[in-house]
């Protein structure tokens, strides 16, 4: 689809990180952005930046997506692009390689299943809840297009690391779930894609010492340097305008491999 300032689109977890930039770029394109996330205070000010509407919503909490969808159907329509962000990630423990903390017997059920929550079960929701919409908008050309998803995994849904069992099942979970959407949405004229980020310079990793993130970034074969989220941001927009592209799961990683 053409992104112009006809297309209403949803970004989770847009106050900070990929969303954020992923936010930016669609609006840079024109398009009216709803800005969904549970940080108010950022959310608030990325929204108005960009001349976009933020909706408080807590991905794991029905209602609340409820009530974030309604809003901004209110005020932009139907969203035509919906992109999930919102997810946590255990980054210290990723570079620690903690043996200890990062195993099996430390991480309690409360702890795995509130990773498969955000990011998986979050993740699921928002797809249902905007699939539902987006069924009822006309198609934007011959070949029936109505809307297009993308979801965000991670490299570690192929290769988690120590002391990321939680967060690599629940990645596994959000690739897994990417093409049987597809394939279910396919009569409706929705495309369902993933990207499976490697490590990115975004918040997620700002708290780590310079020294942990330029191991991180060496660690990356080419180029050796940490993501940009505009990078992912330039993705997004190029799987939303490429009519073609559906059911993908795709790494955007420099090449990176980890190392058990
Ligand atoms: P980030 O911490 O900068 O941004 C995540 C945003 O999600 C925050 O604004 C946060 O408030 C929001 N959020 C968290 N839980 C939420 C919830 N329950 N409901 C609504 N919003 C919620 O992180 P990021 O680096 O931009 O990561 C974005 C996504 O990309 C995550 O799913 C993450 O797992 C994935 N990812 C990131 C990297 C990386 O290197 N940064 C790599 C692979 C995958």
């Amino acid at each position: 689809m053409k992104i112009d300032n006809s297309i209403a689109a949803i970004v989770t977890g847009a106050a900070s990180g990929l969303g954020e930039a992923t936010a930016r770029a669609l609006a840079a394109k024109g398009a009216k952005v709803a800005i969904f996330d549970m940080n108010a205070e950022r959310g608030e000010e990325v929204a108005q930046e960009l001349g976009g509407a933020f909706c408080h919503a807590d991905v794991t909490d029905e209602a609340s997506v409820d009530a974030a969808f309604a809003k901004a159907r209110e005020t932009h329509g139907q969203e035509r692009i919906l992109v999930n962000c919102a997810g946590i990630a255990p980054v210290g423990k990723i570079v620690k390689r903690d043996r200890e903390t990062g195993a099996l017997s430390h991480l309690p059920l409360g702890k795995f299943a509130g990773a498969i929550n955000i990011n998986l079960v979050g993740t699921f929701l928002c797809c249902a809840k905007s699939a539902e919409g987006m069924m009822a908008l006309d198609p934007l050309d011959e070949h029936g297009e109505r809307g297009c998803i993308v979801n965000t995994a991670s490299v570690a849904a192929e290769d988690g690391q120590i002391g990321q069992i939680a967060y690599a099942a629940s990645k596994a979970g959000v690739k897994g779930m990417t093409l049987p959407m597809a394939r279910d949405l396919m009569g409706e004229g929705i495309r369902v894609n993933a990207i499976l980020p490697g490590i990115f310079g975004t918040p997620m990793l700002a708290g780590l010492p310079e020294k942990a993130q330029a191991a991180l970034a060496e660690a990356v074969p080419f180029p050796k340097r940490l993501g940009d989220p505009a990078e992912y941001a330039s993705l997004v927009c190029f799987i939303a305008e490429t009519g073609y592209f559906n059911g993908e799961c795709v790494r955007l990683d420099g090449a990176i491999r980890m190392p058990p």
